[in-house]
């Protein structure tokens, strides 16, 4: 936990006065870190006594919407007016679990230029320089769990109740693929640990993220598999890809793509999966790997995007063929690197 005496005093000072109006920002497309550590703040600083509101650019998947004070949640998207007022009046920002201004553009001008004090805590590597405080560790399964770390630190463990624990719990639950990767620190366990001491019902929570989605979704995994997975073995790599009219003929809802880009990492041997979805304005594509293959930088590199060593993302603006074509057309380039382990 990097944060020095002197911003951990500033910090203390702001939390210290009641009555601040403080606004959490989290990035497009929230997935369980992003909205479970944003609830779980946004509850620890009600409870001290300010105003708080949460803001991201785009809905929230169905299947995160049980997560207490989730409707408090406001989407700029849906109530664009009221998100604008929002981001003129907070005096004290804290962006949560993402290092990259592209991924909100929405909330641009007040992390560049705002007045207003910013705090930024995320686990993505190289984390922008735009936050008057950066509490940034990319060991950490995630931001839920950096953000245990940081209340901790300020003196406000005390205040994690059933519901904050549960909020941080979903967080690193889905973060790390219910604990399959990315958290062999025994730390993570131990925060797991004291979170199940605060009273979470863990199986419940499972039950509602990965056991809450409808037909139509099962029925689009299964046609992602049987007719849409594209393997190619001499690059150790699997790819899927969605068209629009797929989507509509599945009634595709935000989140039911969820956890489809991990589905190839089960063929023994496999290295790299991509999913790639055409959306309404852009083409979307999620890459994971296995082992030390970094997609963050074949993400930043070529779809302008970025992530993780083993899970990044990026977008094209070409048509949906187009982009396919050039993503296999890179795979030879990389052929050394997916064939080493
Ligand atoms: P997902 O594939 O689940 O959408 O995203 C996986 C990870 O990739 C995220 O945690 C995030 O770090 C990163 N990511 C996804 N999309 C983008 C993007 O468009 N730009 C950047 N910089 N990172 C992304
Ligand atoms: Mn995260």
């Amino acid at each position: 936990m990097n944060l020095s005496e002197l911003h951990f005093s500033q910090l203390d000072q702001l939390l210290g006065e009641r009555g601040q109006k403080i606004l959490i920002l989290s990035h497009r497309n929230p997935d369980g870190d992003a909205v479970g550590a944003s609830l779980g703040l946004q509850l620890i600083l009600k409870k001290l006594g300010h105003t708080v509101n949460i803001l991201i650019p785009n809905a929230l998947p169905k299947f995160l919407k049980w997560m207490p004070e989730a409707d408090t949640i406001t989407v700029y998207n849906h109530d664009t007016n009221k998100a604008e007022d929002l981001l003129k009046r907070g005096n004290l920002v804290f962006a949560l679990d993402f290092n990259d201004l592209s991924r909100i553009r929405e909330f641009d001008e007040i992390l560049k230029t705002g007045e207003s004090y910013k705090v930024l805590i995320d686990h993505h590597p190289n984390p922008g320089q735009f936050a008057d405080v950066t509490v940034s560790d990319t060991t950490v399964s995630s931001t839920s769990e950096l953000l245990y770390s940081f209340l901790h630190r300020m003196g406000l463990g005390e205040l994690i109740d059933k519901d904050v624990a549960t909020c941080l719990y979903a967080g690193i639950m889905t973060d790390t693929g219910c604990f399959s990767f990315n958290s062999s620190r025994p730390e993570t366990f131990h925060i797991v640990a004291d979170l199940l001491k605060a009273g979470i019902e863990k199986d419940r929570i499972f039950d509602l993220v990965y056991d809450n989605f409808s037909q139509d979704r099962m029925r689009l995994m299964g046609y992602c598999l049987n007719e849409k997975m594209v393997y190619l073995p001499r690059f150790r790599t699997a790819y899927i890809a969605l068209s629009q009219e797929e989507l509509r003929n599945f009634n595709f809802r935000v989140g039911d793509s969820e956890g489809f880009v991990n589905l190839p990492l089960s063929i023994a041997d496999i290295r790299f999966a991509v999913l790639i979805m055409e959306n309404k304005d852009c083409v979307k594509l999620s890459f994971r790997s296995k082992g030390s293959f970094p997609v963050n930088a074949l993400a930043a590199d070529h779809f302008n995007g970025g992530g993780h060593l083993n899970a990044a993302g990026g977008e094209s603006n070409k048509t949906l063929q187009e982009t396919i074509d050039s993503f296999v057309d890179l795979l030879p380039n990389y052929k050394d690197a997916l064939l080493t382990d």
